[in-house]
């Protein structure tokens, strides 16, 4: 398993991992099998989209805020329910398949680490398995 640090500087921000992920997979020494990518916070999460228009990250992190908005009407008395809704609603992990070294992405597509309770020092850890 691999740790890496994610250090936030936003209470909501996308972070691109796809390169220290594909570092892992390097070495890992995995050539065909599959990548666990894990997030182990629950105000944060992981998610695959495109990496190429960051105004996608944008809209996905404004709709999200609309459909979940901050600190009203909810019980838990962190007053971060929100960001552990939307954590809810992404996911924690992701499985991203592994062939010839290499992370099977599409063109567009990029691993992000999804922030929604920063700033704060976080992690995502990775497994990579061989087929
Ligand atoms: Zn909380």
């Amino acid at each position: 398993m691999i740790e890496i640090p994610v250090k936030t500087s936003k209470r909501n921000q996308f972070v691109d991992l796809t390169k220290e992920i594909q570092s892992a997979v390097g070495k890992s020494g995995v050539k065909n099998g599959f990548c666990v990518v894990y997030c182990p916070h629950t105000t944060a999460a992981v998610t695959i989209n495109e990496n190429a228009d960051p105004s996608v990250q944008v809209d996905i992190m404004g709709k999200l805020s609309k459909l979940v908005p901050e600190g009203e009407g909810y019980s838990h008395a962190e007053g971060n329910s929100d960001a552990h809704i939307k954590s809810a609603i992404i996911g924690n992990s992701r499985i991203v398949l592994v062939q010839g070294g290499k992370l099977v992405l599409g063109t567009w597509e990029g691993i992000f680490f999804v922030e929604m309770d920063g700033p704060r020092q976080r992690k995502v850890l990775v497994s990579v398995l061989s087929e």
